[in-house]
């Protein structure tokens, strides 16, 4: 094996976590390609998933195939029928158009709709192409607020007193590329699909300290960070949306969804021990988040920045939102599986709505912490200068556990060479 060979005389330790990737596609994935009745027949959990789903949504008027990946056409379907069947709560928008011609569609839910003062929820996902459980994560949150709507007084609360803006497949060429073939060519794609060579990684493709660390100048690396921050259509869309006057000093929330690690990540991460000058409310919020989504099926996240928890990295959407957007609550989440895994972007499409249930119910925190702002009426609510600090802030004489496991950190270093998320 030439690979194998290679590695060898460069003195490189390795080994084989995954003998056949593509076989492993197949192995994972294969059941959305059978028919309907014979996966029935296969799964008595599924079974059980779907009589369920049918008992639960039987009022709903936009339905979705929750539970599974689906291409781009369905997503932006959804979106339609619920604009279409919330017209009070619910309304479309276009954020811009991908490099191949998509429309990148999200939706805005709010009571009322035409309202645009009120404080802002910002949710986008699968801007790494191949992260689809990212994507059904958006979507599911979009579920949850609008089938709960009359039924929930927490719902009712968030929708009635914020606008949430949800761009659930923020790279719709990439997802696209990733789905139509099962090499892992495709199936791993990463990146974008627009005109130049390779393509890039449209996560380092912000304005902030861009290009200094962890991204590439190298096109064909799987974190080429393009020739100028914000040179691609898609990150130029969540931008424009962002310092929009319906968003910009209204955003108090910025949640990107990718996979995988099991990860609450928080600004700044171009840097080891960098934090703005607030990340005491961020920890505070985010940790609370962690806790409520592991109360729900015990999965448990890792918490911190990514340069201290996996490695640094400039350029981040996150971390743009945070220091030139100026978003109260930022958070970037790495969804299941945990970062042991290796073949995590190919998630069990069981695992699916677990995901999102309890992911809503960690975002749901913030959602809250946005709320009782709004309602406090603070004066430091509006958008305030937030400066990078290089030291530390103070913490509590208990350790945090975000800080507690240094051979953790090490381990997950070797990521930085063998895989990114
Ligand atoms: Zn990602």
């Amino acid at each position: 094996m030439f690979l194998a060979k290679t590695l060898n005389q460069t003195g490189a330790n390795w080994k084989i976590t995954i003998p056949d990737v593509q076989k492993l596609i197949i192995e994972r994935e294969a059941p959305k390609q059978s028919s309907w009745l014979s996966r029935f027949g296969e799964s008595n959990q599924l079974f059980k998933a779907i009589f369920k789903r049918f008992k639960d949504d039987s009022g709903l008027k936009a339905k979705y195939g929750f539970g599974d990946y689906h291409s781009y056409e369905t997503i932006m379907k959804y979106l339609d029928d619920v604009e279409r069947g919330y017209p009070n709560i619910a309304k479309t928008f276009i954020a811009g158009k991908s490099a191949e011609g998509r429309p990148l569609k999200g939706i805005k839910i709010g009571n009322p709709i035409s309202s645009t003062d009120k404080r802002v929820i910002w949710i986008d996902g699968g801007i790494h192409a191949r992260e689809w459980a990212a994507v059904h994560t958006a979507l599911w949150f979009i579920h949850q607020l609008i089938s709960t709507y009359e039924i929930d007084s927490t719902t009712r609360s968030f929708i009635d007193s914020l606008s949430f803006y949800i761009l659930p497949l923020a790279n719709p060429d990439g997802y696209e590329f990733s789905r139509d073939d099962i090499t892992p060519l495709h199936r791993l794609w990463r990146k974008n699909r627009g005109d130049i060579r390779c393509k890039l990684d449209l996560r380092w493709n912000f304005d902030f300290h861009w290009a200094e660390t962890g991204s590439s100048t190298e096109r064909c690396s799987e974190v080429f960070q393009g020739d100028t921050a914000f040179s691609e259509p898609e990150s130029r869309a969540i931008r424009d949306m962002l310092m929009s006057p319906e968003l910009h000093g209204k955003t108090d929330a910025f949640i990107t969804l990718h996979t995988y690690a099991q990860m609450w990540i928080h600004p700044y991460s171009n840097q080891e021990r960098t934090y703005p000058e607030d990340v005491q409310d961020l920890r505070e919020v985010g940790l609370n988040g962690v806790a409520a989504l592991e109360k729900d099926y015990g999965t448990a996240y890792r918490f911190g920045t990514g340069a201290d928890i996996l490695y640094p990295s400039s350029g981040g959407s996150d971390d743009w939102a945070k220091g030139v957007a100026k978003v109260k609550y930022v958070y970037l989440l790495e969804l299941r599986p945990a970062d042991e895994v290796w073949d995590g972007f190919l998630l069990d499409p069981r695992q699916l709505i677990p995901t999102g249930k309890e992911t809503w119910d960690g975002i749901k925190v913030v959602v809250q912490a946005v709320l009782d702002r709004a309602r406090a009426n603070r004066p430091e609510l509006s958008p305030s200068i937030i400066t990078t600090t290089t030291t530390p802030p103070p913490t509590t004489t208990t350790v945090p556990w975000w800080k507690t496991s240094t051979t953790q950190k090490t381990t997950t270093r070797r990521v930085y060479v063998t895989r990114i998320y």
